[in-house]
């Protein structure tokens, strides 16, 4: 997958694409990143690519000019259309569903804001996606890209190995994750489930299945309903949700 990301402040990503699982990937191949400074991209003296709104009004707009340029040449000699996504506080909520959908592209291209806003034309006819990370506003689009970016990566095949599986991720079954524990099965006073000890796996899908809809149904019923569960499993969250609602959190 080729990613390219335009941005005013390219330095901020090198930490990023240079560490942990997205350094990995990219030394293995299965990934290229590129980031370009649109201000490379400005066809006036002082290489500005902000300017006052028109109307009036306080804060500055991004132009254009050097972002219509950038995609552009960077795309130019390609015969892949790239998506092209704006990062932007009112464009759709990024999800582990789109994750998994832009994973199946080969060429991404993040275009990040700064100051106000964007010049409207960029959004009507540059951009194929517009991605907010959540109902809040950051000052540019670069952290939001990072984690669009990471979340998009890790599904590549090879980047994860068997030990980091996004398979069971929350999300992923459409439900949250089950609780993991590790060694040592005793810590302090606190002892781990008998059924992760017992070796019998059939017994251990069986509550880590449980576990998931259990948490889900606690902290996030709202995905229950696009959930992939059997019948059986819906009577069963039916019947703890009663018993919950009776006597509170098991
Ligand atoms: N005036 C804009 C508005 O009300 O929608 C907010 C502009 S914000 C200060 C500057 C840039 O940060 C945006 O253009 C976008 O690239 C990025 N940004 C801020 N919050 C974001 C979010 N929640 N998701 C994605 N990008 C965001």
């Amino acid at each position: 997958m080729q990613i390219d990301v335009l941005t005013l402040f390219p330095p901020m990503f090198d930490g990023v694409f240079g560490s942990s699982i997205l350094g990995k990937a990219r030394e293995k191949g299965l990934v290229t990143f590129r980031t370009v400074n649109f201000r490379d991209y400005a066809n006036n003296k002082h290489n500005t690519v902000d300017d006052y709104p028109f109307g009036g009004g306080g804060g500055m707009v991004l132009k254009p000019e050097p972002i219509f340029a950038a995609v552009e040449d960077l795309t130019s000699g390609s015969d892949i259309r790239p998506r092209v996504i704006l990062m932007c506080p009112q464009g759709e909520t990024f999800t582990q569903r789109k994750a998994e959908e832009l994973a199946g592209e080969r060429h991404l291209m993040f275009v990040c804001g700064h100051y106000e806003g964007y010049d409207e034309r960029i959004r009507e006819h540059l951009i194929t996606d517009e991605l907010s990370i959540g109902d809040y506003v950051l000052t540019g689009g670069e952290l939001p890209a990072m984690v669009v970016i990471d979340s998009v990566v890790r599904l590549l095949p090879g980047v994860l190995g068997n030990e980091q599986s996004a398979v069971t991720d929350s999300f992923s079954t459409g439900l949250l994750e089950y609780p993991h524990y590790t060694r040592p099965a005793q810590f302090r006073d606190w002892t781990i489930p008998d059924v992760l000890i017992s070796g019998h796996h059939e017994n251990i899908a069986k509550w880590r299945r449980e576990q998931s809809l259990l948490r889900t149904l606690r902290r996030r019923p709202d995905l229950l309903d696009k959930a992939d569960l059997t019948p059986k499993e819906r009577d069963w969250l039916r019947r703890m949700r009663d018993r919950e609602t009776d006597e509170g959190p098991g």
